[in-house]
């Protein structure tokens, strides 16, 4: 696979800037590869080209028919599992079983949305005599997908492969630190019978490519997963355009134990909910929040978990491997030093002694006794650092997981059900866990955030809504 060009129509293609961007595998920092910048007028290219195929072959298309294609994809994903796994390894340097995880979950939300593509079905209103009145669920047209680096197939999945269900033609920009498995995805699905145009990709910077396409007048809907600040800045773009938006965002994400939780079950979630993809997860369980009753036991099972975690290269597939960049590790690196200042450091887990000196690891670390407002508890890291906070009630438990900025996912341990139905119902969040937390990934499951996390959903069926628009017709026959 040439790495350096951009799919347009169908073709690849060289971007229009001479500059490429290198690729680096976080694991060794040696570069690995480069990707094609994308300029604006390449970005025109990608938009037009999607327009056009919207305007023939894939617009022509019965929902059946583009459902089929979509699981036909998601069948020659699976084909390629060890390719993109180890690609996905090496460009993002997640651990090779979790890589290939996402490889799974990309094929299972083609199987998914090719499977809903002809299901979302419109109304009959009662209405006036002599009326029949009958709503469409159509495409918004020509959509824009704007992801990050840290799951880019899983994003791509749940992203392009719901727009593409309802008859959207999809214009994708991945993160510039992370593209590989973007660039084969499509050309995966071009051999597996997707038609030219109904998917483009263009590579390139946030700031160049990634703009062009947010405030493009030719897009219908922005769909941007990444952080915060940027997704304000989507939505600005999109704004001038009158366009809906889809921003899943940050997330601080509390997982709430009481005293009566099963201890025992309870503990892989709590440390895997934070050092998963080394911590560098949107729904990532970073604010432990414990009851008083079991504060101590608890903080000291989770501590002999820490000092076990093992951190090195993507290849070696341990518990951790390294972050995206030496920028991220020096953001994360800041955050863990703020905690070791203020003495705060119950655990830490070890970089194998092999590692290589130019990847990007940092040690997982585990806090204790943080108070609620210390910046360690209300900022995202982003990193593979968590908090643990006790509390005494039920209601301080809930002031204190409603106690951030953000609203993504929250994970509940209790035995008690009523408690767990009023938890359900006062967690400021986008998805409740009860007695389990991220629900194995679950592609059925509708996710996004309130509050700074963002808004609208993604996954599931009710993704299909949101990359389409509702048109009513009214007939009058007499
Ligand atoms: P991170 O800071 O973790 O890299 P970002 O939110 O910056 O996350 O990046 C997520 C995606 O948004 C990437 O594809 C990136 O290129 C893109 N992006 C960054 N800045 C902009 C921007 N100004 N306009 C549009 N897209 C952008
Ligand atoms: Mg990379």
């Amino acid at each position: 696979m040439k790495s350096n060009t951009l799919l347009i129509g169908g073709r690849w293609r060289r971007a229009d800037a001479a500059e490429a961007i290198p690729v680096e595998d976080p694991s060794t920092g040696e570069v690995i590869a480069d990707i094609a910048a994308a300029t604006a007028a390449d970005v025109d290219g990608a938009v037009e080209a999607a327009r056009a195929a919207l305007d023939s072959d894939w617009g022509a298309l019965a929902a059946a028919d583009r459902g089929r294609i979509l699981a036909n994809i998601g069948q020659a994903v699976l084909a390629h599992i060890d390719d993109l796994a180890v690609l996905e390894a090496r460009d993002v340097g997640k651990p090779l079983s979790q890589a290939r995880a996402d490889v799974i979950a990309l094929a299972r939300y083609l199987e998914f949305y090719g499977g809903a593509a002809d299901k979302v079905h419109g109304e009959t209103i009662p209405f006036k005599a002599g009326y029949t009145v009958y709503t469409l669920w159509e495409p918004h047209g020509v959509t824009g997908h704007i992801i990050p680096w840290n799951y880019p197939m899983q994003i791509i999945g749940r992203s392009v492969g719901a727009a593409l269900a309802m008859g959207n033609a999809a214009v994708l920009k991945p993160a510039e630190q992370a593209s590989l498995t973007a660039l084969a995805f499509a050309r995966i699905a071009m051999e597996a019978g997707l038609p030219a145009g109904a998917l483009n990709v263009v590579t390139g910077l946030g700031s160049v490519a990634g703009a062009a396409l947010a405030g493009h007048a030719g897009v219908g809907h922005v769909s941007f997963t990444g952080s915060t600040g940027v997704g304000a800045m989507i939505q600005r773009a999109a704004a001038a355009n009158a366009v809906p938006v889809t921003l899943e965002l940050g997330g601080k994400s509390p997982q709430i134990v009481f005293d009566d939780a099963d201890l025992e079950k309870a503990q892989p979630f709590l440390v895997n909910a934070g050092i998963q993809n080394a911590g560098q997860t949107c729904s990532a369980g970073s604010r432990i929040l414990v009851q008083t009753g079991v504060y101590r036991q608890l903080l000291s099972a989770l501590k002999d978990r820490y000092q076990a975690l093992r951190v090195g290269p993507a290849m070696a597939d341990l518990d951790v491997g390294p972050l995206i960049s030496a920028r991220q590790k020096a953001m994360v690196e800041g955050y863990l030093e703020l905690g070791r200042a203020d003495g705060l450091v119950a655990a830490e887990g070890r970089i194998v002694e092999d590692a290589p000196a130019g990847g990007h690891y940092v040690r997982p670390t585990l806090f204790a006794d943080v108070p609620a407002d210390h910046r360690l508890a209300q900022e995202e890291i982003f990193g593979p650092a968590v908090v643990v906070t006790p509390f005494e009630t039920e209601d301080e438990a809930v002031a204190l997981a409603n106690g951030t900025e953000y609203g993504l996912v929250a994970g509940v341990w209790t035995a008690d059900g009523g408690r767990q139905m009023r938890l359900a119902r006062r967690l400021r969040a986008g998805q409740v866990f009860l007695n389990n937390y991220g629900a194995a990934g679950g592609v059925e499951l509708p996710f996004g955030g309130v509050g700074k996390s963002g808004h609208g959903r993604e996954k599931g069926f009710e993704a299909l809504y949101g990359f389409s628009t509702l048109k009513t017709v009214a007939a009058y026959h007499g």
